[in-house]
């Protein structure tokens, strides 16, 4: 337990550390003083206890309890060993197993965010329908994205009575065009960590590159990293981790 606990310490100190050199970079560059607030401290992935003890009749506590002490848990297990391996990679500068690695933290840790959202997203008999101060702003984005209450709720059901396989149904706001959309969600692990907050993108579909670089893709990837707006990201940090 102990040298878990080490073990995410030293974690988290390797994430605070490359952090601190990507900000002070972005200082350097674009002539900024430093920001006097601090980023929060990485921390491990940790399983949120259930806000209730029941969902009877709806869920069985049996599966309550299974799918919360056994598959949930298996999920944060999972994201904190790929964030360990990754923290491992980094330290050694072995990079070969990167894209399992990878797949596994998008895999444990969007598992661990969606059953964070899951269990927050029920109440025994459920709650607020009828806010004493409705309409909220919720029930207005509702309402200007779907149409009446009922549409929403029939699209939602609808979609998620539809996923294919295994996978979640997903009410979302898509700030773009400042919507809340009804998402169906396949394979979660393909959608990078549900709740993350982009920062930093770098496409790597062919239409990005080819001409120039035909297939070779590192040559490009090497080039873009010369490229970077580090003033951009920082700005979209500061509001991500306010
Ligand atoms: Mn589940």
């Amino acid at each position: 337990m102990t040298d878990r606990m080490n073990r995410r310490q030293a974690i988290a100190g390797i994430g605070l550390g490359s952090l601190g050199v990507a900000m002070s970079a972005s200082r350097a560059a674009s002539g900024e003083a430093p920001a006097t607030s601090t980023p929060p401290t990485p921390v491990a992935y940790t399983l949120p206890p259930l806000p209730y003890k029941s969902l009877e009749p709806i869920i069985d506590d049996a599966t309550l309890a299974l799918h919360h002490d056994k598959h949930h848990a298996g999920y944060v297990k999972g994201a904190n060993a790929a964030l360990e391996a990754l923290a491992k990679a980094r330290e050694t500068g072995d990079f070969a197993l990167v894209k399992h690695w990878e797949r596994e933290l998008a895999f444990h840790a969007s598992g661990h965010a969606l059953h964070t959202l899951y269990w927050t997203s029920m109440w025994p008999g459920g709650r607020g329908e009828s806010s004493p101060t409705y309409p909220t702003a919720l029930d207005q984005a509702m309402e200007a994205s779907f149409g009446p209450r009922e549409k929403m709720l029939d699209q939602f059901a609808a979609a998620t009575k539809a996923v294919e396989a295994s996978g979640w149904g997903v009410l979302a706001w898509e700030p773009l065009s400042k919507r809340l959309v009804a998402l169906q969600v396949e394979k979660h692990q393909d959608l990078t960590v549900w709740g993350c907050v982009p920062i930093l993108v770098c496409d790597v579909w062919e239409h990005a590159y080819y001409l120039k670089y035909q297939n070779r893709r590192a040559d490009y990837v090497d080039a873009w990293m010369g490229i970077i707006d580090w003033q951009s990201a920082s700005e979209r940090f500061e509001k991500a981790a306010r």
